[in-house]
């Protein structure tokens, strides 16, 4: 496109458009024309079928058509929060010149354009364009390679608010830490990102990650970069960085820079996380636990959805991301839950501060749209009402009892300067306009001379009132009008009948200055109006000036306090998340967990927090509670299993899942569904549940299964929480039993990892023989005349049969094949009676038995290569020698 035979044979206007969009190749490009911004080319075909509008063609290049679509300037903001959304990026090129100015430059000179602003998925800051309860990440991804083992670190910013966060993270962890924090936008080296090892991380990402230049991501230079974007000389003052973590953190900036060319937000100092500090979830686990989004993709429905009380949109991020992140600090959890225990002891207090923050707007996000220059007067509002819902709420905060981390809160909250309060309440009016230059945003009074310039305004308005009743019984004509349009000006209308009678006289003649004819209307002036008309628009020029020197002035003055607003709004957010949670825990009957570093996982009377409340809206039979206990029945080090059997539709997975989410839960710092809850810290959190839908990505559901649960015997230590679902489903019966066996055996050995494990195969209920952590459990079930009715009760023991056949009979299976499944069954059990797999527990040794068996067995036999490698001796070896050994090893391999 961008070849020299192109430019050369194409119009001047094209040869622009091809070289603009030679410089950004990898957006669409939003081309300024007139009244519409249009597109070209394969934009064009992009956009057209994206937004499901008309393409069409303008004009020819090298003799073909060039497909164009446009969109109109006005309702562009719509389109592009179509585009961003499906993952485009968009490159805004105005007009940068008077049209006049090209006209005098003659020839065939166009008007000049340039690219003034990026839009990208991780870039916003337009409130159109976001949604207000959730974070907008823009992430970097750095790598760098020293010896022999790569160190990878994330960067996020979130410029809508100026958050801005740095963790190290692993090749093993790196898609569940990206997952993590949700970005819109994942920016990585070119390199990585054609890293076949890494490919399959990028392809679940999809269009979200957005492969850049490795440079931007160049560690040498990284600090010098973060340096000059904050105006410091050293980064000291900030905290330690490694080289990957200063690499991503420069190249978040750099990219913030270029998408918002000259604009700088106002960033907040990087803060570091420590992958340890908070839970590891899987993406796996993530996923089918539904914690922001349901596995379809819903937000309702989700943990989040169910949890979130927040009144205001900073809190409802803040609680996203806590829920995103729970920690591994039982005194950080037990901080935010002395939080939710204050208030819930206060609850009129609680209910006042709720009131006062549904008043506070999103100052973040008016706070960084004003850093940006591209800020309106209602973003001075928002802050301005911030400010005031501030005050009320400091005022309510010192007059209770707090917990540690709403102390902090008040003290930040108290922090803001009353100053600029007090000045924004003296300078800005009340009904707010949408962009400065429509101006009267100025309240009467902030400026002298403005109200002078008004005062002139309104007087000359009375005189033009006071002109046209003068007019009328000078020339006799009543429905002589004095109107006004943006060509024209001020200008005097009669109808065509009436046109003669204005210039009958010559006085009239003299008078009355033809300005324009309609079709059944005449236009006039007089020199009068003509004067009071500049006069007018002098006035309007000079008040819309001083009202624009005002923005400007206390947009500065706003932002000179940005950290001050940024960390009040950060304090109103968490005393807005610690209240949600304590209405939550006060209406769903929610307890306080005991959080320590012990190992324990006892919960009494669990229920599912979302299940809970969906049966209870459709005002069906209430939840059962159930309890579960994983704590270590021998000594500290060691988690118990639960093995749970049941038939299905007994409430297995509904209650595998909900002990998972009482542990995030409890680890996010919030009150949990249940009568009490003891939860020592949990590392890392595992779950193999439900058929994940991977067939598209051409796996098998069985062979993802296998991949899950292998990535959960490789990671799960002993202060881990395992949940398996039926693993070992999708294959034969004896493979399936096989898999699940070893399965337990490994996780109860090996991973000594607390667990919960359900399964179909009853065989597997006699490793609690053998196994000292592992018991069973099982859904009861009540049989009555031939059906099963379900308790959705766990209690101790096996399940003896798993009524499949009453389950396909109440789903409806025609009778004869219910009567001809039951024959079938019974001729099975019988087989089964006389040889039963059951009994391979005493011809089995123990797992960890036959692989410590085995490994000495590798062991005691040393092969003809250890037998030479042994008897080497490197320090008496010349190089040559040492590379004819390396040479007969290699031949006894
Ligand atoms: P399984 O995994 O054993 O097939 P599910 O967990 O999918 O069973 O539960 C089946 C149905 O029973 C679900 O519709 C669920 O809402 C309901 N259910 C499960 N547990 C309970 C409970 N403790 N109290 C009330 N209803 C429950």
């Amino acid at each position: 496109l961008a070849s020299e035979e192109s430019r050369s044979t194409a119009t001047p206007m094209m040869e622009q458009f091809i070289e603009i969009k030679a410089n950004n190749p990898d957006s669409l490009l939003f081309y300024r024309m007139g009244d519409f911004y249009e597109l070209f080319f394969q934009d064009a075909v992009e956009a057209s079928r994206a937004l499901g509008i008309t393409l069409t063609k303008r004009g020819q290049h090298l003799g073909q058509d060039i497909p164009m679509c446009g969109v109109p300037v006005h309702a562009a903001d719509d389109y592009l929060q179509k585009l961003i959304a499906l993952g485009f990026r968009v490159a805004v090129c105005e007009q940068v010149e008077d049209p006049a100015e090209a006209k005098k430059r003659g020839g065939k000179s166009v008007v000049r354009r340039d690219v003034v602003r990026l839009v990208t998925p991780g870039t916003i800051t337009e409130d159109k364009l976001l949604s207000p309860s959730e974070t907008n990440y823009l992430m970097a991804l750095a790598r760098i390679r020293s010896g022999s083992d790569p160190a990878y670190a994330l960067a996020w910013i979130d410029i809508s608010t100026g958050i801005f966060r740095l963790a190290e993270t692993a090749e093993s962890r790196l898609l569940a830490d990206i997952l993590r924090v949700e970005p819109r936008e994942l920016i990585l080296p070119d390199t990585v990102f054609h890293d076949p090892e890494l490919r399959p991380v990028f392809d679940v990402l999809g269009r979200v990650a957005v492969p850049q230049p490795a440079v931007l991501f160049d560690s040498a230079t990284a600090e010098g970069r973060i340096g000059r974007y904050y105006g410091v000389k050293t980064l000291d003052g900030f905290g330690t960085f490694s080289r990957a973590e200063l690499a991503a953190a420069s190249a978040a900036i750099s990219y913030v820079e270029k998408t918002q060319l000259a604009e700088r937000p106002a960033l907040g100092i990087p803060e570091r996380e420590s992958a340890a500090s908070s839970l590891f979830i899987d993406p796996a686990t993530r996923a089918n636990l539904e914690l922001a989004k349901t596995l379809s993709g819903a937000r309702d429905g989700s943990l989040l959805r169910a949890l979130d009380r927040t009144v205001t949109s900073g809190g409802a991020r803040l609680l996203a991301e806590r829920l995103m992140s729970p920690l591994t600090d039982p005194e950080r959890i037990n901080q935010r839950l002395d939080s939710i225990e204050v208030l819930l002891d206060q609850p009129s207090f609680a209910m006042d501060v709720r009131d006062a923050l549904r008043r506070a707007p999103d100052m973040p996000r008016a706070l960084s749209r004003l850093a940006l220059g591209r800020g309106g007067p209602r973003d001075l509002g928002a802050i301005q009402a911030g400010l005031r819902a501030a005050v009320a709420i400091s005022a309510l905060l010192s007059g209770a009892r707090l917990s540690a981390e709403l102390s902090e809160a008040q003290a930040a909250v108290a922090a803001l300067p009353a100053s600029l309060l007090a000045r924004l309440d003296s300078t800005l009016g009340e009904d707010l306009p949408l962009l400065k230059r429509d101006g009267g945003f100025l309240r009467e009074g902030a400026s002298s001379e403005l109200d002078e310039m008004r005062a002139l305004r309104d007087q000359s308005r009375r005189v033009i009132a006071g002109l046209q009743l003068q007019y009328c019984e000078e020339t006799g004509i009543k429905s002589l009008k004095i109107k006004h349009n943006n060509v024209l000006g001020y200008f005097i209308e009669v109808t065509a009948g009436n046109a003669g009678a204005m210039t009958d006289t010559d006085a009239g003649r003299a008078r009355f200055i033809h300005r324009q004819t309609m079709a059944n209307a005449m236009r006039f002036t007089t020199t009068e109006l003509a004067e009071l008309e500049t006069k007018i628009a002098n006035a309007a020029d000079r008040a819309l000036a001083i009202e624009l020197e005002a923005f400007e002035a206390m947009a500065r003055e706003v932002v000179a306090e940005a950290d001050a607003i940024k960390a009040a709004a950060l304090a109103l957010a968490t005393l807005d998340v610690s209240a949600g949670l304590a209405v939550l825990a006060e209406e769903q009957n929610y307890a306080r967990p005991l959080v320590d570093h012990s190992r324990m996982f006892s919960i009494d009377g669990g229920r599912h927090p979302v299940v809970e409340q969906a049966l209870r809206r459709q005002a069906a039979n209430p939840f059962v509670a159930n309890g579960c206990d994983l704590s270590p029945p021998d000594g500290p080090e060691a988690g118990a299993i639960w093995l749970l059997t049941g038939p299905n539709m007994g409430g297995k997975s509904t209650f595998l899942r909900q002990n998972a989410l009482i542990a995030i839960m409890a680890q996010m710092g919030s009150f949990v569904p249940a009568n009490a809850a003891h939860i020592g810290i949990v590392d890392r959190l595992f779950s193999r549940v439900g058929a994940s839908d991977d067939l598209a990505r051409g796996r098998s559901t069985f062979m993802v299964e296998m991949v899950e649960t292998a990535a959960i015997l490789n990671q799960a230590t002993d202060r881990s929480l395992v949940i398996l679902d039926e693993i070992g489903r999708g294959t034969a019966t004896f493979d399936g039993l096989s898999i699940a066996w070893a399965a337990v055996e490994h996780l109860h050995e090996v991973n000594r990892c607390r667990g919960l494990f359900a399964t179909h195969f009853h065989e597997l209920t006699v490793l609690s023989e053998k196994l000292g952590r592992l018991s069973n459990a099982t859904m009861r079930v009540k049989e009555w005349d031939g059906d099963v009715i379900f308790l959705h009760e766990v209690g101790p023991g096996a399940a003896d049969r798993s009524y499949g056949i009453q389950v396909a009979r109440l789903a409806g299976l025609p009778a004869s094949v219910v009567a001809r499944a039951r024959d079938v069954l019974a001729k099975l059990e019988d087989a089964d009676r006389k040889n039963p797999a059951s009994q391979l527990i005493d011809d089995l040794p123990l797992f960890q038995v036959a692989v410590r068996r085995e490994e000495a067995a590798r062991a005691s036999v040393p092969s003809k290569v250890d037998e030479a490698l042994r008897a080497l001796n490197p320090d008496d070896m010349t190089p040559r020698e040492a590379l004819d050994a390396l040479y007969a090893l290699k031949k006894d391999l």
